[in-house]
């Protein structure tokens, strides 16, 4: 591997090492593989998993099995009531902008209690001005934010006591920013605190990059509805777009006829020919996620023995499947970028330029060469130009493809150096 990726002996000391010291974290992540994989053929045996549906359904959809049977395995995995798995989610940033409208009315509150939420919420929200938003329909926001990476547990009691809120909004995984990743058991707590304060309220969780990292997912501690993209992890790299919805019934429901309308809820929506992928994704997701996991602990590791700031560390216990590099400058972040687009499958031979993106103040740079577009469980590497120069990296669809990615991204940097 060294003299066909033509690697020089500083990266191949650093690789051997990592191979060595990172045995037992990679155990573990198979562990939770084989965990999570158990959990996913039990859903394929529980609900009858057949050849049949593969089948398309066109038009309304009515009564496409295959879809419906989808949903049941999803509904079994996340130990939930109910799913809604519909390729007429474009993405996860879709399925929670229906799940926050189906669930709210005018004289609502949507309070986070994880900060900010996701950048392609805001305008959703009304956080950034849209005649469309949330806000537009006379549906107000609140936000508490994380303290000292853990929830504000006094602030958010605080909060219940003197306002109610329809909807808190928990976001685990990270997005574009600093703060940790919040982990289930974290989740658990504040979702009992809540639920003492005020049981009527209902807590969604966007779960984005955080499915099949532990054993456990938010339904199984008290969410009541979980919401996530198929081109990240669940959808295992085969899915072409989508977004899922699981949880209590009646909440399910009202997502439904928010995508689609009132009336015709689950009913409809035609497959069109996707239940084969989307079974498949599902299918490969366990050991998706752990190809992902493992390219990121390389990564760190590597990148923390050149001195980079890496979070997570290493040996760190993980909740989703991002590793952030804080390069300090814009040279080393676009030459490790330009590296990880050289081990792509797909433009390996294209460059990436930090170019103007709508909704950014800087420059942005991206490196992806995906079969999906936009499909972050594919190795990825992207960031805002601008101190302190945070690397978000993510993906890899099979360890041994996308550790060829780390592996040119971190010699590129060495070489570099060396002259
Ligand atoms: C990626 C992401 C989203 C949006 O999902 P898309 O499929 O990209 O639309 C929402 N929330 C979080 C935390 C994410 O990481």
């Amino acid at each position: 591997m060294k003299e066909l990726l033509n690697l020089n002996s500083k990266t191949w000391e650093l690789y051997e090492d990592a191979k060595n010291e990172l045995k037992d974290v990679f155990e573990h992540i198979d562990e939770v593989c084989e965990y999570n994989s158990l959990k996913v053929m039990n859903a394929f045996y529980e609900n009858r998993v057949s050849e049949s549906h593969f089948n398309a359904t066109t038009g309304y959809g009515y009564n496409d099995d295959g879809r419906d049977t989808i949903e049941k395995v999803f509904a079994s995995i996340f130990r939930s009531e109910s799913a809604l798995v519909r390729n007429q989610f474009i993405s996860g940033s879709h399925a929670l902008a229906k799940t926050l409208f189906g669930l709210l009315r005018p004289g609502d509150t949507l309070l986070s209690i994880t900060g900010l939420p996701y950048d392609t919420l805001h305008e959703v929200i009304g956080i950034e001005e849209n005649p469309s938003s949330l806000k537009s329909f006379g549906i107000s926001y609140e936000q508490i934010d994380l303290k000292d990476n853990d929830f504000d547990y006094e602030k958010i009691k605080e909060y219940f006591d003197s306002h109610t809120a329809k909807v808190v909004e928990i976001q685990r995984s990270r997005g574009y920013s600093r703060r940790k990743s919040v982990s289930l058991d974290k989740c658990e707590k504040v979702i009992h605190l809540i639920k003492e304060c005020s049981p009527n309220t209902i807590i969604m969780v966007d779960n984005c990059y955080c499915e099949f990292v532990t054993k456990k997912e938010p339904s199984e501690v008290g969410a009541d509805i979980v919401v996530g993209s198929l081109i990240k992890n669940l959808g295992g790299g085969i899915a072409s777009n989508g977004g899922y919805v699981v949880g209590k019934k009646e909440l399910v429901d009202l997502v439904a006829e928010s995508l689609n309308l009132p009336g015709e809820g689950k009913d409809v929506g035609p497959s069109l020919g996707a239940n084969k992928s989307l079974l498949q994704g599902i299918f490969f997701a366990p050991s998706v996620v752990a190809s992902a996991l493992k390219t990121s602990v390389l990564a760190s590791f590597m990148l923390e023995k050149l001195g980079y700031k890496v979070d997570p560390r290493p040996y760190e216990e993980r909740v989703d499947i991002v590793e952030t590099i804080e390069f300090g400058n814009s040279e080393d972040f676009i030459t490790y970028c330009e590296g990880i687009q050289e081990g792509s499958p797909i433009d390996s031979f294209v460059k990436p330029i930090p170019t103007d993106m709508p909704g950014y103040k800087d420059q942005v740079i991206m490196a992806a060469g995906a079969f999906t577009q936009g499909s972050s469980i594919e190795l990825s590497c992207d960031g805002p130009l601008r101190e302190p120069y945070l690397a978000f990296e993510q993906g890899g669809l099979t360890y041994d493809t996308a550790k060829i990615g780390v592996l040119k991204a971190v010699n590129k940097i060495i070489e570099r150096d060396l002259q």
